[in-house]
């Protein structure tokens, strides 16, 4: 039968050699090459206090952004819902009320806003589409949870720190940007 590819492998069906059947020069080649290794640089590290850094492109936990006067960013406008590919995100749009504005910089903001973890493939598309640099993806891992409800997270685990409030969370958070 004619081979799909050129990379089959003939097996040698020759009888073993005296020294071959002695299996000590095998034994001490692999040996050789355990012992090798003793002396390099070790691959693994000790996460989770040891961590390495992430990549420049890397898109970790999303954030949802403040201005510099603690106001939310996002006006609901629905566009990193329709932009996101895994239907992720839900939100719900509420209207500002007149004494309100500090709390919400556009009259319109998201009374509710909801994404998926376990559907999320971090692809960084609602950050793009976000035309009020009201969303980003940071460098924090979304934690383990023990049940599928615990990695639907809404604005309380999405909202960045208020800068007012809490300057140090809000540098921490902008700074891992
Ligand atoms: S990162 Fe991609 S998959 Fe995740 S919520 Fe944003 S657009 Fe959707
Ligand atoms: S995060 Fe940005 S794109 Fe998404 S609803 Fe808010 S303002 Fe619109």
């Amino acid at each position: 039968m004619q081979a799909l590819t050129n990379r089959s492998q003939g097996v040698s069906r020759k009888p073993m050699s005296f020294m071959e059947r002695l299996y000590i020069p095998a034994i001490l080649k692999g040996m050789a090459i355990t012992f090798s290794h003793i002396f390099k640089k070790k691959p693994t590290i000790r996460y989770p206090e040891q961590k390495r850094p992430f990549s420049p492109v890397f898109r970790g936990l999303h954030v949802l952004n403040r201005d510099e006067e603690g106001r939310e960013r996002c006006t609901a406008c629905g566009l990193c819902a329709v932009a996101c590919p895994a239907e992720a995100i839900t939100m719900e749009a509420a209207e500002r009320l007149p004494n309100e504005e500090h709390l919400y910089r556009e009259e319109k903001y998201a009374a509710k806003y909801e994404i998926n973890m376990l559907r999320c493939i971090f692809c960084g598309l609602c950050e793009e589409a976000c035309p009020k640099d009201a969303i980003y993806l940071s460098e924090t891992f979304a934690p383990a949870n023990y049940t599928r409800k615990g990695f639907v997270y809404g604005k309380e685990e999405l909202l960045i720190p208020d800068p007012k409030t809490n300057p140090e969370g809000y540098a921490a958070a902008k700074g891992s940007k």
